[in-house]
């Protein structure tokens, strides 16, 4: 079989449905469409099907399945925690601990309530991205409400020892929320072993359609947040509005492959990409790996590499599809807030690649890549030493 231009390599913003996963979905917009809050046939039939993709989507985090309240993604999920649990112990508990390397929609969602008068403290993360446990320690106080702490990295994979930081949440009674977006469906996710109260994540970073994701909120915790919109009642009145059925039916069979392929994946994808990484870095002088090369997404590199501007490097290779940074935040063209924050200059956040490989990336668009790769940052080495000599 021919190889397809171009590959894609930027998993970390995005990933393609899987056809099976599309499979799962067709019906609920046709035949199965009806609204799972009514009472007659279309409607048991759409409710029974989003009951089953809950099922699907506890099983791949071990939790419990009223423990699952759907959202539109990961963003919403973030500020309803951030904001449902703020407003609802106003005037008692008025402090948040986060980090410096959370997505922007952690970041934003908290800069808000800073304005509303909410006090954030963001914890300093090491030189490879990690949230030392102690540096939360050190942070709180006593009226220390949430801790916000991101999972997995989703510019430089780092993964963080969720575990511990959920350990010392509950030992001190304070809330623990995490942002597994990027780590759900890549790496095992245990809510119950981890200590998590509330947990963020998205259907489209695994497989799934775009436009759905959930919030895990543990047992008892419920009454810890207030909603942000109010309606119809669904989702124990958390988040009202019409469930998105076909989208919900997709992110349930999208958990269910993870769930049961996430072992064997995990270990290809890794595979792939320390073959990619070797690759590159045994033929160019001067690649540095950002963030850890252990405790790192499966699927995720990102390089630094010295004297190419990665704008120019994406300029140079059409044929491959990949990014400067985070998607949200390379529009903008200021350097990456996550690289500045692990050490690194304006100029060296401004000369480095996100690389994000994927269920779909084949043997041979991984060979290709690193080719195109070495050959291209080679040349346009070349031409800027030329051009100064
Ligand atoms: N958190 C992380 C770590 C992400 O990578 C993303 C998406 O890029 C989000 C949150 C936002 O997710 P969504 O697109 O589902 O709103």
């Amino acid at each position: 079989m021919t190889m397809k231009l171009p590959i894609y390599l930027d998993n970390n913003a995005t990933t393609p449905v899987d056809p099976r996963v599309l499979d799962a979905m067709m019906p609920y917009f046709i035949d199965k469409f009806g609204n799972a809050s009514s009472k007659h046939s279309f409607g048991y039939i759409a409710d029974a099907a989003v009951e089953y993709a809950r099922e699907q989507i506890a099983k791949l985090i071990n939790a419990d399945t009223n423990e699952i309240y759907f959202t539109s993604g990961a963003t919403e999920s973030i500020n309803l925690v951030h904001f449902g649990t703020a407003e609802k112990f106003l005037n008692k508990y008025n402090h948040i601990i986060s980090s410096n390397v959370e997505h922007s929609a952690s970041y934003e969602s908290l800069l808000q309530l800073q304005k509303k008068g909410i006090e954030v403290s963001f914890t300093r993360c090491d030189a490879k991205g990690f949230i030392h446990p102690e540096i939360i320690v050190d942070e709180i106080k006593a009226d220390t409400l949430l801790v916000s702490i991101i999972a997995a990295n989703n510019e430089i994979g780092t993964i963080n020892n969720i575990s511990e930081i959920g350990k010392l949440c509950r030992n001190n009674n304070i809330l623990f929320h995490t942002d597994a977006t990027q780590a759900v469906g890549k790496i095992k996710i245990d809510v119950k072993e981890m200590n998590i109260d509330f947990m963020s994540f998205s259907s489209h970073k695994i497989y799934g359609p775009k436009g759905v994701g959930a919030l895990f909120i543990r047992k008892g915790c419920e009454d810890k947040i207030l909603p942000l919109m109010f309606g119809g009642g669904q989702e124990k009145g958390i988040r009202p509005g019409t469930l998105n059925t076909p989208a919900i039916v997709g992110f349930g069979k999208a958990a269910e492959i993870c769930s049961s392929e996430l072992e064997v994946e995990s270990k290809r994808i890794r595979q792939l990409r320390d073959y990619l990484y070797k690759k590159i870095a045994s033929n160019l002088d001067s690649v540095k790996l950002n963030g850890d090369i252990e405790k790192r997404l499966p699927g995720n590199l990102n390089l630094l590499i010295s004297g190419v501007k990665s704008d120019v490097l994406i300029a140079n290779i059409r044929e491959i599809a990949f990014s400067t940074g985070a998607t949200c935040s390379s529009d903008t063209g200021k350097p990456s807030r996550i690289l500045k924050a692990i050490g690194l200059s304006d100029e060296e956040s401004k000369n480095s690649i996100r690389l994000g490989i994927g269920r779909f990336n084949t043997d041979e668009e991984i060979d290709y890549a690193a080719d195109k790769f070495v050959d291209t940052i080679s040349n346009l080495r070349m031409k800027k030493f030329q051009s100064i000599s």
